[in-house]
């Protein structure tokens, strides 16, 4: 078996705040990553939840052979084949007016230019986000993020308001086993309009707030957030780096709200597929509107050949194996796994929600226990590694800590079935 020197890695390799695991991969395929042991894990983070549809699938594998061998990478003044293919699936995928599609590489990227485009065109800089936001690292996208992962060392750019996120589970807006999301989200607007300067631009959202801790928008969240935008003349940039795709059983996730239709869609993660692939989608009147002198927007990569042809062949995966009905199918499984768990650990798991293949258990802290809620979720994460499933911990709104289950959209009902084994050996192992 091949291997490689982490520790020799490790002292060249820029900290980051991120851990490097021990675990040496060697192979990643379909579902499953295999160590320098031959020891094969269950990977249900699909990588950085990306890996759509696993590891190296083989025409995944062959389009990116072909592409680099005809046209690799052109001027961003040239389109090749896959750029044309792909904007016209996206064309054809979305409603209407989402129809204007520029190529980008990271999320973070696509938050930055569709904030800067949204300033462009309404000429404000105000921006609004979530209480338990995630959307990225560059100065725009780290600014509207508001869940743990926030950078509190640096100021963010100005303008930067927030509303509360919907948690159902743990808002003080919830009496009796009811969550009155609208009367939290009416009082979020209310502050909003008095601390507003006059310069709202945009709205960036999540349709399900993962990194946040797995918190789903209420059914009509979408549809109300549409009209308070309209009302201020506030773009709304709906950010699907996790949910596109088919993750949740729909192709894009905002189309579980029906009649709903962002200002501004992002795709990014799932629609590489594995590749730094991401895409902003609009409408002509946004494309018209737009301020040239604040937004020219020229990247290396953008509108490039290769991965536009990964996107491209993912997007006829998806559609031609009818892979939204996987995810919705095994999401289910997945759902009722994860309940029986929830049933079967009692006080420790307070909630599981999630849709499709993005989901989450929220575990509490239980008074007296000798392991609080956030040290349990990373102590399971590291059991169920080591029973051979790759999972992650996020952490919740409240003090505790949320096991994430992203499995590829390729999943098999008995990969479902192992992974849930496994949790439940991990969780019993954990808590004896
Ligand atoms: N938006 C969302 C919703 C994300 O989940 C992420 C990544 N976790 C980003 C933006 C940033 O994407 P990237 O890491 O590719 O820059």
């Amino acid at each position: 078996m091949t291997t490689f020197d982490l520790e020799a890695a490790k002292k060249h390799l820029l900290y980051t705040g991120i851990v490097i695991s021990p675990v040496k991969v060697v192979k990643a395929l379909g579902t499953y990553l295999t160590d320098s042991d031959g020891r094969r894990i269950l990977d249900f983070t699909s990588g950085q939840r990306s890996s759509l549809l696993g590891h190296s699938h083989p025409e995944i594998v062959d389009a990116v052979k072909k592409q680099i061998e005809t046209v690799d990478h052109l001027h961003s003044t040239m389109i090749a084949e896959p750029v044309v293919d792909l904007v016209l699936r996206l064309a054809r995928l979305l409603p209407p007016p989402l129809e204007k599609t520029l190529l980008l590489n990271t999320g973070s990227e696509s938050v930055e230019a569709a904030i800067k485009l949204a300033k462009a065109y309404t000429g404000k800089f105000e921006v609004i986000a979530l209480t338990a936001s995630y959307h990225g690292q560059t100065s725009s996208a780290s600014s509207a993020t508001f869940s743990k992962y926030r950078n509190t060392g640096l100021p963010c750019m100005p303008g930067q308001l927030v509303l509360p996120a919907p948690y159902a589970y743990g808002s003080p807006f919830q009496k009796n086993g009811v969550y009155d999301w609208e009367a939290e989200f009416n009082y979020g607007w209310s502050l909003i309009d008095r601390q507003t300067v006059g310069s709202l631009a945009a709205f960036v959202i999540e349709p399900i707030l993962s990194g946040g801790g797995i918190l789903e928008l209420p059914k009509g969240y979408l549809t109300r957030l549409s009209v308070e935008c309209k009302k201020r003349g506030i773009v709304l940039i709906v950010d699907e780096a996790q949910t596109g795709i088919g993750r949740t059983g729909k192709m894009f996730a905002f189309q579980e709200e029906e009649g709903f239709v962002p200002d501004i869609l992002l795709l990014s993660k799932t629609l590489g597929c594995g590749v730094p692939l991401a895409a902003l989608v609009t409408s002509a009147e946004i494309e018209k509107g737009t301020r040239r002198s604040v937004f020219y927007w020229n990247t290396t990569h953008q509108n490039d050949p290769l991965t536009a042809a990964v996107g491209s062949k993912t997007l006829e995966i998806v559609e031609r194996d009818g892979l939204c009905q996987n995810s919705a199918e095994r999401g289910a499984q997945l759902t009722q796994g994860l309940l029986r768990l929830q049933e079967k650990y009692g006080d420790w798991i307070g909630d599981t929600r999630g849709r499709g293949l993005l989901q989450g258990l929220e575990l509490n802290s239980v008074p007296g226990a000798k392991i609080t809620a956030k040290d349990l979720g990373a102590a399971v994460v590291d059991k169920a590694l080591a029973g051979g499933l790759s999972c992650s911990v996020v952490p919740s709104p409240a003090q505790g800590s949320v096991i994430r289950l992203v499995p590829p959209i390729t999943v098999s009902a008995q990969e479902i079935d192992e992974a849930i084994r496994i949790l439940d050996e991990s969780l019993g192992a954990v808590l004896v």
